[in-house]
C-alpha cells in the first residue's frame, strides 16, 4: 500500500489517500490541543502512544463483534482505515460525572450515574461543538432515525466492552468520546480513534488521572501517563495470548 496525497489533516492526525480509493493511511501526530485549540503543544512520543493503544483497543472492539474503520497499525504511528464520511456527531458516552457535564449539572466530579448516558455533540469547532439533542440532529439532518439508533445501540455495546477491558486494567471508564462514519453503502461505522485523549481513564485503586486531563489541567507529564496505559494494555495482551 502506498501513502499518496493529503486528504486532511486534523488537531492529532493526518489522512493520507491510498492507491485504494476505500483505503486511508492515518498517521498519529504529536500535537496536544485542549480548551478547543486555545492551549497547544508538541509532546514529543505521543503519536506513537496514541497509535498503539487506539489499534489495540479496535482490534478489542472487533473480537467482540463491533465493526469499525480500523484495517491495520502499519507503523509505530501509522495505520490503515477504510474511508468513511465523518457523522458529524461527537458522540459521548459517561458512567461518571466529569468534565463539562460536572459544570453543567452542578455534580461532584466522579459521581455515579444510575445509568450510562449517550449525548450528541455538534461537530462545529467554530460553535466549540454544541451540545444538541436527537430533534436537533434530525432538524439540520446530520443523521437519520434510523442512523441515530443505530450509532446509539453502538456507543453502548462499545461502553460495555471497554468497562469490561479497562476494568481488568484495573481503570475506571469514566466517560469518551467517539465518532461514527458511513461507509461506501452508507452503513454506520465506528471510526476516528479511542484513546487517552479520548477517554477519561481513572486508576481504580488511586483514582489518579491516567488520560489528557493531566495536559489539560497542568497535572504532570502526559507521556509516562499514556505510557502506563499503553503498558497495561499490552500485558492484557500478553496474558490472553498466554493462555491460548
Ligand atoms: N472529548 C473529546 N474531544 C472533544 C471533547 C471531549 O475526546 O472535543 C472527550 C473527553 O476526553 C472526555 C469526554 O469526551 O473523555 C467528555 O468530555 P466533556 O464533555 O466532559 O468535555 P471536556 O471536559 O473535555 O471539555
Amino acid at each position: 500500500m502506498e501513502k499518496l496525497a493529503l486528504q486532511y489533516q486534523g488537531k492529532a492526525k493526518k489522512l493520507y489517500a491510498t492507491e485504494d480509493p476505500n483505503v486511508l493511511w492515518v498517521e498519529y501526530l504529536n500535537q496536544a490541543t485542549a480548551l478547543n485549540g486555545l492551549k497547544k503543544d508538541e509532546i514529543k512520543g505521543k503519536g506513537i502512544l496514541n497509535n498503539a493503544i487506539t489499534s489495540l483497543i479496535f482490534q478489542e472492539l472487533s473480537a467482540a463483534g463491533i465493526a469499525s474503520h480500523f484495517i491495520e497499525k502499519i507503523s509505530e504511528s501509522e495505520q490503515l482505515v477504510q474511508k468513511v464520511t465523518i457523522v458529524p456527531l461527537e458522540v459521548v458516552v459517561r458512567n461518571y460525572a466529569a468534565g463539562s457535564f460536572t459544570k453543567r449539572l452542578g455534580l461532584a466530579e466522579g459521581t455515579k450515574l444510575a445509568q450510562p448516558i449517550v449525548e450528541f455533540y455538534y461537530k462545529n469547532d467554530d460553535l466549540a461543538d454544541p451540545l444538541i439533542n436527537d430533534d436537533t440532529v434530525l432538524a439540520l439532518n446530520l443523521a437519520t432515525a434510523t442512523e441515530i439508533a443505530t450509532i446509539k445501540d453502538a456507543a453502548r455495546q462499545v461502553n460495555e466492552v471497554l468497562i469490561a477491558l479497562f476494568h481488568h486494567l484495573k481503570i475506571r471508564l469514566i466517560d469518551f468520546k467517539i465518532e461514527f462514519g458511513r461507509d461506501t453503502t452508507g452503513a454506520i461505522l465506528l471510526a476516528d480513534e479511542i484513546s487517552p485523549d479520548t477517554c477519561r481513564l481513572w486508576d481504580e485503586t488511586t483514582n489518579e488521572h491516567l488520560d489528557k486531563d493531566i495536559y489539560r489541567r497542568d497535572l504532570g507529564e502526559l507521556v509516562p501517563v499514556y505510557q502506563e496505559v499503553l503498558r497495561r494494555l499490552e500485558n492484557n495482551q500478553e496474558e490472553k495470548t498466554c493462555i491460548l
